[in-house]
This record gives structure tokens, C-alpha cells and sequence, in this order.
């Protein structure tokens, strides 16, 4: 007799995680399956930075901030530490502080809690940051850091005690035709709907379901440090001036286009390789640095030094740390739709397909499970 559950979800990831989890709230019975016996995607791979200040005022900005709610609730009830240590973008030109003049201006408008500092504010909430020449920073309340190494290997095992949901790790789903729901290694589930987190594997399944999407794939590089020594911590996560460039909500900014020619111009090499230098800092005290952006045609299996030199050197005019020592060095891979935030399909009643969240799938996966699990009735 075939295993019995309402709901397959497929994908470890953040996005599968975050329905697994949806659909058990609501008392449905699930079955998670991932293809590796520890989930390697994307979703391990990120900075673990919950960042609504990136998205853009209205929904996308609204869900980013239930997601960072529902991030609270998971670390009260689960063993998953939520840092809530806010943001700072640094200005250490005229033309960066016009723009988070700008959006600082706008912000209560646009529903977005943060305000301009002065060089000393900033100091005063990070000593880490480099006072030669800078001139302003906005801070954000609002984001929050997660370990993903810790999510990803923990959510999953608090699902299953705490909700029930039955794990298949090591489980490659290669068939679906309502209700069944095959895997390579010989298992068949009947469930009343599969939902298919699959990332960047996207096409394993229904690829016929993403012909003329659009979607694109993005190689980002990334480093952390060791611990710190001494319990040293960075406080507010950090970005520069070029993250300015890199996340919607600053497309309010009337300066913006004057600010990304002077990019375009002066740092080719960071446009060309898609860098925005950003810093965090998890529970381990290790620090987190990237990243870069290298689309399509432009991925390769080989990472570029050259890439790491680009931000180390940004980065080491904007904050210091005691150990700046690389401990390790990665990239990672996601799925973007051109447009949508995150894209789904139907390709069968009752199979749906949820992917590509882009740079922001743990910062809206939360939210937007929640919000396509209501929307399905
Ligand atoms: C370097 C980097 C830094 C980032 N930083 C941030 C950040 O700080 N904040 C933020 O919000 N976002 C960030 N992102 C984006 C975020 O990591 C992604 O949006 C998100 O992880 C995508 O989640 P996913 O579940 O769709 O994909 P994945 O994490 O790739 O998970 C998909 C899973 O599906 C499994 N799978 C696929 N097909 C099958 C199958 N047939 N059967 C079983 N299993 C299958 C795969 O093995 C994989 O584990 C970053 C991304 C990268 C690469």
C-alpha cells in the first residue's frame, strides 16, 4: 500500500521549509522530500540576512515584514537564533547621502521605520565602522540575521517533532501525477497536493511549466571569517553605497540614477561582476561577506579571486573587525524571475510550482507561503 500524507512538499530549502511548515500549521499532514541527505542549495549558502528594508514599500515590503514575524515566532519555539540587530547603509560620499536622504524623507510614507544618522549616531551604534570620511548612514530596526547552516539543519527535525511532518531526505522526487508522487528510490505517496520548491533545479521538474518565464540563474560569491575573537560582535548588519544600486525600495531615491552612472563609470569592474559589499555576523561570531552577481552565460563551476579582492577592498574602507581572516570561501546559486518576485505555476490541478524568490528567499518565504496557502483555499 502506498504512504499516505495531504501534502508533498518538494525541496529542503527555504521556500519548501517555509510551506512544509504553512501547511502543517493549518493541520494538514506533510511529507518533505529533498534530494540530498542535507539540503545544499541556496538556502545554506546566504548570508541569512531577513532584510526588509531591500524591498520595495507596498506588498513586497508588507510580506518581507510578516516574514521577519514569523521568523521571531520559529526562534521562540525552535533552537534557531534570530539576531535583531537592524541594518546601517554608510555614506561616504555626497552622492550616497543623497540618496538615503532621500529614502529617509520618504520613509514614513512609504511605511518603512529607519531614520538618517550622523557620522557619530553611527559610531555609537557600531563602533566597527570606519570613521575617516563618512558622512551619514541610515539605520533600520527592522532586519534580522539567522544562521542558515542552523535553519537549514534544524528546521526540518523541529518540523517533524513538533508537526509531524515526515522527512525523506536523500530522496530524489522524479514523478508526479496526482496523487501520486514518485521517488527514485522506489517510494510512492499518495497526497491530495504537491507543492515544488526545487531552486535552482528548478527544471527537474514540469520544465515544460517554466518555457518563456524568463528565469535566469545567479552565481554570487561569498566569505565568512572565524569567530572573533573576544566575543567581539559587528552589531547592525552592514551595507555600502553600492547596495543602494542592488535592492527596489531605493528606486524612490530621485538621486539613484545620478548615483548608479557614477558607478557605471568609476567602478566598472564591481558593475561588471554585479558587487555590492555587505557584512553580517551569525551566532557563532563568524563573519559573512559578499556579494557579487554573475548571471546565465556568465556562471561558471570556478570562482574568480579577483571577484573576493573587489569586495575585501570595499569592505575594508566601510568596517574593521580584529580577525579579518577568510576561513572559508563559496558561492551559491539562485533561480530570478525577471519580474515576479517569486514565480508559480499550476501544472497539474493541485500541483504547484513556487520558485525563484531571487536574493530574497529568506526574506519572503515566510511571508509569501503564507499568503499562496491562503490564496489555494
Ligand atoms: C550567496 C547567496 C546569498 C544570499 N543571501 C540572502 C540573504 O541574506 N537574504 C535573503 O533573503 N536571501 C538571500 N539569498 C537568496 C536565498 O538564499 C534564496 O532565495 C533561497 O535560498 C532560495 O530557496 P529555495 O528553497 O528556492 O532553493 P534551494 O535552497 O536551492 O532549495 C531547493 C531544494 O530543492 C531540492 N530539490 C530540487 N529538486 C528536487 C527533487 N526533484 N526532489 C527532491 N529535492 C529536490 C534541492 O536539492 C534543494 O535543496 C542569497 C542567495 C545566495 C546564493
Amino acid at each position: 500500500m502506498n504512504r499516505q500524507a495531504n501534502v508533498a512538499v518538494i525541496g529542503g530549502g527555504i521556500v519548501g521549509l517555509a510551506f512544509a511548515w504553512t501547511a502543517a500549521r493549518s493541520g494538514k499532514s506533510v511529507v518533505l522530500f529533498e534530494r540530498d541527505r542535507k539540503a545544499q542549495g541556496a538556502s545554506v549558502r546566504n548570508f541569512g540576512m531577513v532584510w526588509p528594508i531591500g524591498q520595495s514599500s507596498g506588498a513586497p515590503h508588507d510580506r518581507a515584514l510578516r516574514s521577519r514575524e514569523l521568523w521571531s515566532d520559529l526562534a521562540s519555539q525552535a533552537a534557531i537564533s534570530l539576531d535583531t540587530v537592524g541594518s546601517l547603509h554608510l555614506a561616504y560620499q555626497p552622492d550616497e547621502r543623497a540618496v538615503l536622504e532621500e529614502f529617509a524623507d520618504r520613509a514614513p510614507d512609504l511605511g518603512f521605520d529607519c531614520n538618517l544618522l550622523t557620522a557619530e549616531e553611527t559610531l555609537r551604534r557600531s563602533p566597527s565602522v570606519r570613521r575617516e570620511g563618512l558622512l551619514a548612514a541610515l539605520w533600520s530596526p527592522t532586519e534580522a540575521c539567522v544562521d542558515p547552516r542552523q535553519v537549514i539543519a534544524t528546521m526540518p527535525h523541529w518540523l517533524a517533532e513538533t508537526h509531524g511532518v515526515q522527512l525523506r531526505y536523500g530522496s530524489i522526487v522524479n514523478a508526479i501525477d496526482l496523487p501520486h508522487v514518485r521517488t527514485t528510490d522506489g517510494e510512492t505517496w499518495d497526497v491530495e497536493q504537491a507543492i515544488i520548491g526545487g531552486g535552482a533545479a528548478f527544471k527537474t521538474l514540469f520544465p515544460e511549466s517554466f518555457d518563456g518565464s524568463g528565469i535566469r540563474l545567479c552565481k554570487l560569491q561569498m566569505m565568512r571569517t572565524g569567530p572573533q575573537p573576544g566575543g567581539w560582535r559587528l552589531g547592525p548588519m552592514i551595507a555600502g553605497g553600492l547596495t543602494l544600486g542592488h535592492y527596489t525600495a531605493f528606486q524612490v531615491c530621485p538621486s539613484l540614477p545620478a548615483l548608479k552612472q557614477r558607478f557605471a563609470a568609476t567602478m566598472p569592474e564591481f558593475i561588471r561582476h554585479g558587487i555590492h559589499v555587505m557584512a553580517s555576523q551569525n551566532a557563532l561570531g563568524e563573519v559573512v561577506i559578499g556579494d557579487s552577481h554573475e548571471y546565465d552565460d556568465a556562471i561558471e563551476p570556478f570562482d574568480k579571486p579577483a571577484i573576493d579582492s573587489l569586495i575585501l577592498g570595499y569592505l575594508e574602507n566601510m568596517i574593521m573587525f580584529p580577525e579579518p581572516t577568510i576561513a572559508a570561501r563559496w558561492h551559491g546559486i539562485y533561480a530570478k524571475h525577471p519580474d515576479r518576485l517569486i514565480f508559480t505555476a499550476e501544472p497539474q490541478p493541485g500541483v504547484k510550482i513556487v520558485t525563484a524568490p531571487g536574493g530574497a528567499g529568506m526574506t519572503l518565504s515566510f511571508g509569501f507561503a503564507e499568503e499562496l496557502w491562503k490564496s489555494w483555499g
